[in-house]
Formats: structure tokens, sequence, C-alpha cells
């Protein structure tokens, strides 16, 4: 089923985004997350793709939708030349695969520049165009920043080319995580306000230790709010970040759902607590049906 039909009903979906395994110590864990998070309702389901992973992200995306029936989409992203790129989205086709999450993709190396495999495949909107002017039928989402892009010169190239990806055939949006609503709710004004109807799903990342904080703020630019940046300074360790984490994500998510969005989509990086005392308080509190 299309992700764009699920946005389109008046319950918010619950997502969750999975980190396909990028060697075999990783492969336990992501199973049992998934085995996890599959008891607790997602609407759908969403794999990372790396090129080097390639393979993996599009066995777990089949995996899940024959063995735990859930909707499932495949990220892909510009690290491949058009042929392979057209191979890839055949096999997807061909495994039943309804829905692509089509992103330039982060570089290899974090820190440097992203370099692309093809010359007409640089930036997403290239990506979204192959697939639509290629006939096939997928559902397809696309990345936006609720904050500046890292590479941006400012918010008015960023809307620039979030314009261009939806002119060029996404479905919908999932926003870069972010940390204060507000972004959020801007970027809405500003998209409504260009008469973009499109829904735009909030990707929520509770924190999962100090560490992956710095390198996921660095990578995506979003901002800590103060108060939040020093309880983490405070904080003694890695589990009460993570607590705070949890709190911080139940207040930003009670906020959106109260504002009526479309869905939460949660970067769970293949941990299953988190969101699961997230989804819990959110229903103890009725604002998810259980
Ligand atoms: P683009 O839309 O191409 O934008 C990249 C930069 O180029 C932006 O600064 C934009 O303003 C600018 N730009 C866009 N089009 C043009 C143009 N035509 N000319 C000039 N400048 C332009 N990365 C992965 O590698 N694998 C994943 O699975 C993955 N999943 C993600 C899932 C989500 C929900 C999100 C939000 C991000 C994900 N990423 C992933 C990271 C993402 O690929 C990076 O944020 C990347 O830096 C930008 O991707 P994009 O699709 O928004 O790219």
């Amino acid at each position: 089923m299309r992700i764009a039909d699920m946005l389109a009903r008046s319950r918010p979906t619950v997502s969750f985004e999975f980190m396909a395994p990028r060697d075999e110590s990783e492969v336990d864990v992501l199973e049992r997350t998934v085995a996890t998070l599959a008891g607790h309702g997602p609407d759908w389901v969403s794999v990372t793709y790396r090129v080097r992973t390639g393979e993996k992200t599009l066995e777990l995306v089949t995996r899940i939708k024959r063995h735990y029936h859930i909707e499932a989409m495949a990220h892909l992203t510009c690290a491949n030349t058009a042929d392979r790129t057209r191979q890839i989205l055949n096999w997807m086709e061909r495994e039943g695969v309804a829905n692509v999450l089509a992103l330039r993709g982060d570089a290899p190396v974090s820190g440097e520049p992203f370099t692309p495999a093809d010359p007409q495949l640089t930036h997403a909107s290239d990506l979204i165009t192959l697939v639509r002017r290629s006939g096939y039928r997928f559902g397809i989402g696309a990345a936006c920043s609720a904050e500046k892009h890292p590479e941006s010169p400012d918010l008015e190239h960023e809307f620039r080319y979030l314009h261009l990806k939806v002119e060029s055939g996404a479905d919908f949006l999932i926003t870069q995580l972010f940390f204060d609503n507000k972004f959020y709710f801007d970027l809405v004004t500003r998209v409504r306000a260009a008469g973009i109807t499109l829904p735009i799903v909030p990707g929520l990342m509770p924190i999962p230790s100090r560490r992956s904080l710095g390198v996921m703020t660095s990578m995506s630019g979003a901002s800590v709010p103060a108060a939040l940046q020093s309880a983490i300074d405070e904080a003694p360790d890695d589990e009460a970040i993570r607590a705070l984490g949890v709190q911080h994500c139940i207040t930003q998510c009670a906020e959106l759902l109260e504002t009526g969005v479309p869905g939460l989509h949660f970067y769970t990086f293949n941990r299953a607590r988190a969101p699961i005392q997230i989804l819990a308080a959110l229903r103890g509190q009725q604002l998810l049906a259980s």
C-alpha cells in the first residue's frame, strides 16, 4: 500500500526507521528490534540504504513485508549509476515493494563531500525524476530539513530544492530530526504558503547517547535547545541522557499530535526501548490509539 494513502487518513501513523546492518555483528540486535517493534503496531517502517549494504536493505524490506505483514519502504540514494538504479528499482518492483524514499544520500566518509556515481543523479530530485519518468508505480517519499541543511547557505536555498523534489513527483516528505517543534511548524507554514499540500511527517530521534547526539547533530544540522543541552551536560551517564531524550521526545510528540501531524516517524538506531516507552506514554495520555 502507498504510504501517502495511509498519511491521508485522519489517524496519525506511527513508523520506525531501521538501519540496514553494516556487518554480521549488527544482525542479531536488528532482528530482535524489528521483531519487538513489529509487536507495537507500526503502520509502516523504513530501512536505510548504503551502497555497500544495499542488498541488505532490499532483503530486510521484503522480509518485513512478508513475515510481519507491515508495509516497509526502502530508502534509495544517488550512490549508484542510473543503470544500476533502474536494476534496483526493477528488483523492488518484482518483490512487491510499494514505496521508495528517494534521497541523495550521505557521503560514505563523514565530513567529506558527497560524490555522485552518475552526473545524471546528483540530487534527490534527479532520483525522483528517474523513478517517475521510468514509469514505476512506487509511492515516493523525500527528505526535508526542518532546520538548515549543513550544506545549504540558507533556508531559501533549502526551500527552493524542496519545492523541486515536490514538482519532480514526491508524494510525501519526512523531516530530518529536530528537537524544537518550532522548526517543524515554521517549515509547514512555509510549505503551505507555497501551495504545497503534501503530508510532512516529523522525524524524531530519541537521543541514544552523548556520542550519537554529537554525530547526528553535526550530520543533520539540528540544534539542541539550551535547556535540553544543559540537562545533557549535567547528566552523569548515557543512561541518564537516554532517559532525558525519551522525556523530551514524549513532550515533542504530544505537542505535534495535538496540532494534527499526519504521523510520527522514529529514528530508532535499531533500539526498541525508547520508542516503546514513548508510544506507551502517548497511548497512556490518549494521544495515540492503542
Ligand atoms: P538533496 O535534496 O539532494 O539535498 C542535498 C543538498 O543539496 C541540500 O543542501 C539541498 O538544498 C541541495 N540541493 C538539492 N537539490 C539541488 C540542486 N538541484 N542544485 C543545487 N543544490 C541542490 N542518507 C543515506 O545515505 N542513506 C539513507 O538511507 C538515508 N536516509 C535518510 C532518511 C531521512 C528521513 C532523512 C531526513 C535523511 C536520510 N539520509 C540518508 C540523509 C540524507 O541523504 C542527507 O541528509 C543528505 O545530506 C541530503 O539528502 P536529500 O535527499 O535531502 O538530498
